[in-house]
């Protein structure tokens, strides 16, 4: 038997998301996009509202509830700006490496900071010269006595200058390449660390990206996480976590820009009519719509699969992949009906495209989900 429809639960965390998107997202949306000026008040409420780290064990002070319940909320933030909502979600992508791997210390510590203050943390994986290719990093955290000493640079990093703390990946030992990688949780106030300037995006521009850099950061031991050489592993594994709650953001942002087309549709006038009237017109949104209903499945599947404890490597790739590629579709789509207003800043569906094409490349490009969907088919 297949249940396809919400509890009373997520009902109520959906709306209570839509609610606060409509009231406190979607008002300052446009204003966080023209300055790139930080969300803070915005993420301050919400974090008082229950609706950041909900994934985060009831123990350490989260709400403990599952990927699918935090899609749900992520769906309905997004709708109202992306750029807003990945400033919020980078906790779960940083806290995910500690609540797979982190010991109770580490979690009662890490994950305790963002659950008793509006405090943030940030993944620090990627490199100038390291994206896709995980294995290149440079960074490296050397032994000695008991600390490590990092040394390295991070690029990309969201939430770079605002974090707390961030989750670092280094080689401790180079020549085992991917089983010589480890992770660690660095406090952003250790000796040693330079935060560069925010980059200023194609979108998504109220999130705050930057590289940093780690000069002799001396790291304790009790803050490596797992072993030395699990650092490939756990850092991957967060994605099964993260990648469904990606590709409901991209489903979200679709959503909207929907509405704004169907909007525009009804009420502009070309050769006496709306030009919803016109089959060209209606069936780009009727593909929209068929679209973003087969995107929100492969996302509510991916979060039921690993809800149950079940792998689902697969299928959030497979999520990932296609509500990103839809969500750029559609909001092109979104410019095409508006025609010239589409292509102009004074419309919304501008932003949208812009804001878009990011899904296509953090937490792993369209083409990076290609090959993992494919090593998932061949290889295992
Ligand atoms: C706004 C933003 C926020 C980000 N936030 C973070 C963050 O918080 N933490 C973090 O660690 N990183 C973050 N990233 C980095 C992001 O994850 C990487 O940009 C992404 O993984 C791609 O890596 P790259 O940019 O080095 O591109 P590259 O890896 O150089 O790829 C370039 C192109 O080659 C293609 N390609 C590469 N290898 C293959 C292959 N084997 N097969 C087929 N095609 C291939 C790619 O798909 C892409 O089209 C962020 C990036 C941006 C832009």
């Amino acid at each position: 038997m297949i249940e396809l429809s919400l509890t009373d639960d997520q009902r109520q965390l959906q709306e209570l998301a839509r609610k606060f998107a409509k009231e406190e997202i979607m008002p300052k949306a446009e204003h966080h996009d023209k300055t790139g000026e930080y969300p803070h008040a915005i993420i301050k409420k919400a974090w008082a509202l229950g609706l950041m780290n909900t994934h985060i064990p009831q123990e350490y002070g989260g709400l403990g509830l599952g990927v699918l319940d935090g899609c749900i909320i992520t769906e309905e933030l997004s709708y109202g700006c992306t750029g807003i909502c990945t400033a919020m979600e980078a906790n779960m992508l940083a806290s995910a490496p500690v609540i797979v791997a982190g010991n109770e210390e580490q979690k009662k510590e890490f994950l305790g900071l963002l659950t008793t203050e509006p405090h943030l943390a940030a993944y620090c994986v990627t490199e100038p010269e390291a994206g896709s290719d995980v294995g290149s990093i440079r960074t490296q955290a050397k032994k000695v006595g008991n600390e490590y000493v990092l040394n390295g640079s991070k690029m990309w990093i969201t939430n770079g200058s605002v974090a707390n703390w961030y989750f670092v990946l280094a080689y401790t030992d180079p020549s085992q390449k991917h089983r010589g990688m480890t992770g660690f949780i660095v406090p952003t106030n250790t000796t040693g660390i330079t935060i560069g300037k925010k980059e200023w995006n194609m979108g998504q521009r109220a999130s705050d990206t930057r590289a940093i850099t780690f000069e002799n950061v001396k790291i304790p031991e009790k803050y490596r996480l797992g072993k030395e050489g699990d650092g490939f592993k756990i850092a991957m594994s967060a994605f099964d976590h993260t990648r469904p709650s990606v590709a409901a953001g991209a489903v979200g942002l679709a959503n909207r820009a929907m509405d704004e087309a169907i909007q525009y549709a009804k009420t502009r006038k070309a050769f006496g009519q709306p030009i919803s009237n016109f089959q060209a017109v209606s069936f780009i949104i009727a593909d929209m719509a068929k679209d973003i209903e087969a995107g929100r499945l492969l996302v509510y599947k991916a979060a039921w699969t690993i809800d149950q404890g079940q792998r689902n490597t697969k299928f959030a790739a497979i999520a990932k992949a296609f509500c990103a590629d839809m969500a750029m579709r559609v909001a092109t789509d979104a410019v095409q009906v508006f025609g010239g207003y589409g292509y102009s800043q004074e419309y919304p569906v501008e932003k949208l495209m812009r804001d878009a094409k990011i899904y296509q490349i953090y937490e792993g490009t369209s083409q990076i989900q290609r090959l993992i969907i494919s090593k998932e088919i061949f290889e295992r």
